[in-house]
């Protein structure tokens, strides 16, 4: 799904040129493994490659934003935050916020080899992805009492809707349930719910309810079915998809897609950096190789894209290629040297 306006792509030569920014931990690692793949699937894709980690200057920063508004579409890592270091903002919410990517895509599927208390799982969590308790607008009024605005305005409210909605049209869903706290904060939460069911009207073809975040993640890890597209605010959207993460299989498995009305920025699910891991061989690829492939299918690169995923899907549930997360043994070059000799079976049998 995109959204309305179509984006600036970067195409030289019949070639794409995407934003790489590899973030901390395991982030360099796993954007290794995304160049070797696409070089053995041939994929017409060059990476301008920008990294910045918790240590990099405003420069750079600034330098990384202004590649994505260039290229339109980055691949990225997770950024490290800074706790207690109150003159440092979070750089993958401040990036978020520069581009105004406005919506968080999170597809949740169980794969049927990997142990999962539910099987069949497909949920699609939609989360606003750039005001709420984000707005960053933090401050000590008087000694020892601090004072944290959460930002809900009618706009923002109206576009994710609509965008939950405009989702569930385009891909035959059949429900949009709003997650909220609308009964403590009657204001903030009330005017995002309203806003939700006003939206809601106009498309009567898909059924429309609502229920309490606290209740969500209970019914979640209960009766995940009756979910189907949820929408909600951005601080229960960042718990809501690691607890729906956490029962597909963990923090290795899911991508994450976050679009705006001029670009897109694709990555892993959980946004970790995964720092104990990092180095080790033994992080998981398959979530930042699904957003890669996301990122194919974002810019038309359908074919690519398959061929990659049906590789990644054969390794993780016919070929048992399996890390420790998800309760394997293998390491994560196992895995990527798996996908790689299914690519290139795929390629031999002329599948695509
Ligand atoms: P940390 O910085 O301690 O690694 P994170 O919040 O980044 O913590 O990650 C949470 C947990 O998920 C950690 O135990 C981390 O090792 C694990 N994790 C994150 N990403 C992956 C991955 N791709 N493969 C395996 N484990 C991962």
């Amino acid at each position: 799904f995109t959204a309305a306006v179509p984006f600036p792509l970067a195409q030289y030569g019949g070639r794409f040129t995407v934003t790489m920014i590899p973030g901390d931990g395991i982030g360099p690692e796993l954007m290794g493994y995304v160049r070797n793949i696409f070089r053995y699937a041939g994929v017409p894709v060059d990476f301008e490659e920008i990294q910045i980690t918790k240590d990099s200057t405003e420069d750079v920063f600034e330098k990384a934003l202004v590649c994505i508004k260039r290229n339109g579409v980055a691949l990225k890592g997770s950024i490290e935050s800074k706790y207690g270091d109150v003159n440092f903002s979070s750089r993958n919410a401040t990036l978020r916020t520069q581009l105004d990517l406005y919506a968080n895509v999170l597809h949740c599927r169980s794969h049927p080899a990997v142990p999962c208390r539910y099987p069949d799982l497909d949920l699609v969590l939609i989360r606003e992805n750039t005001e709420g308790e984000y707005s960053m607008m933090e401050h000590e009024s008087v000694r020892g009492v601090v004072e944290s605005l959460k930002v809900i305005t009618r706009r923002c409210s109206d576009r994710i809707a609509r965008y939950a909605f405009e989702y569930a049209k385009r891909h035959g869903r059949s429900k949009v349930t709003a997650i909220h706290k609308a009964n403590i904060m009657k204001i903030s939460d009330g005017l995002f719910l309203e806003t939700c069911r006003n939206v809601a009207k106009e498309y009567p073809e898909i059924e429309f309810g609502d229920m309490i975040v606290d209740n969500t993640c209970m019914q979640l890890v209960s009766r995940p079915h009756q979910f189907d597209v949820m929408v909600m605010p951005n601080l229960y959207g960042t718990v809501v998809s690691n607890v729906a993460c956490g029962l597909a299989g963990g923090p290795g498995l899911l991508s994450g897609q976050n679009y705006g009305e001029h670009f897109a920025v694709f990555e892993p699910g959980t946004r970790n950096t995964g720092t104990s891991v990092a180095g080790l061989n033994v992080a998981n690829p398959v979530a930042m190789l699904n957003a890669a492939c996301d990122m194919l299918n974002h810019l038309g690169l359908t074919q690519h894209a398959t061929l990659i995923s049906d590789a990644i899907n054969k390794t993780i549930n016919e070929d048992l290629v399996h890390t420790a997360d998800i309760g394997g043994e293998n390491t994560s070059l196992d895995v990527v040297q798996n996908i790689i000799k299914e690519v290139q079976q795929a390629m031999k049998d002329g599948e695509w």
